[in-house]
């Protein structure tokens, strides 16, 4: 897997992690189906792909939609021929704030994004795994996901974080007699625009530029981890190299975790 005979499904990937993991799987020679919201983001991902001798489709869709992720997922099978890998990567910060604070309809979208997306990613791509007689699945979750996170305010996200990774251990024994592999990718602070994109209420703002100084991130002495450093792994974690590798988180946070 992951060569010139693959098929990959990488969701969210306009942009950070997902495209960085787009242009290296396009450029080992997977076709990579590229997922996302904004069709304009996407074609510019496909046209660097392509641009580097890469195959790659843009497809638009919400992941937490069924009917259009079904669609996509049909159409990506029908233009290549399978479908071998699946980088569930799309996510939200979605609202920071306290928890009587945090209006129920914002739980509610954090949550229909980084759980229900994933999910509906899964079940709308598994049945092809299956067809296919195997595959491997990444899931991106956080460090959060397997450990207290120090910034207030993150209940939500931090919430979807460890479910992601309780359903892939959960999937890892489910799918394994279908030679389906799963795995979580647990990235530290990486530098992309998702925390541009974090609504943080009152004084959350504050409470984060204190609790995540600078210079907490061991290996770089504080600048945050690279998509392509989270690429690597996940290009690692779907090859065969990885074959014995199933239902684990694995950290690529610099040793932020340990702190
Ligand atoms: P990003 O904002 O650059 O990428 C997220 C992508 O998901 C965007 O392209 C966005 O358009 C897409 N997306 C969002 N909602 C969607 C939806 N409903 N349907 C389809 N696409 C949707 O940020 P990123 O940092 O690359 O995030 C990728 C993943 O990495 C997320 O799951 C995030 O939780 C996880 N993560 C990021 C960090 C970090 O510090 N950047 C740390 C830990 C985990």
């Amino acid at each position: 897997m992951g060569d010139a005979s693959s098929v990959a499904l990488v969701t969210g990937a306009g942009s950070g992690i997902g495209r960085a993991t787009a242009r290296l799987l396009a450029r080992r020679g997977t076709k990579v189906g590229v997922l996302g919201r904004t069709r304009l983001e996407l074609e510019e991902v496909a046209r660097e792909i392509s641009s580097e001798g890469g195959q790659a489709l843009v497809l638009e869709a919400d992941v937490s939609e069924e009917a259009p992720m079904r669609e996509a997922v049909d159409e990506l099978v029908s233009a290549f021929g399978g479908l071998d890998i699946v980088v569930a990567n799309a996510g939200i910060n979605g609202v920071w704030a306290p928890i009587d604070d945090l209006k129920p309809f914002e739980w509610d979208q954090t949550i229909a994004v980084n759980l229900r997306g994933t999910f509906l990613t899964l079940h709308t791509t598994v049945p092809h795994l299956k067809r296919n007689g195997g595959g491997a699945i990444v899931v991106v979750s956080s460090i959060n996901g397997t450990r207290t996170f120090t910034t207030p305010g993150a209940t939500a996200y931090t919430a979807t974080k460890a479910a992601q990774v309780a359903m892939v251990q959960q999937l890892a024994l489910e799918l394994a007699k279908h030679q389906i592999r799963v795995n979580a990718v647990c990235p530290g602070e990486i530098d992309t625009s998702i925390a541009e994109n974090t609504s943080l209420r009152h004084e959350q703002e504050t409470a984060i530029a204190v609790e995540w100084p600078d210079g907490q991130v061991p290996i770089t002495g504080g600048r945050p981890g690279r998509s392509e450093d989270v690429a690597e792994l996940i290009r690692f974690l779907v090859s065969d190299e990885a074959r014995h590798i199933t239902g684990s988180p694995v950290w690529v946070d610099g040793g932020q975790g340990l702190l």
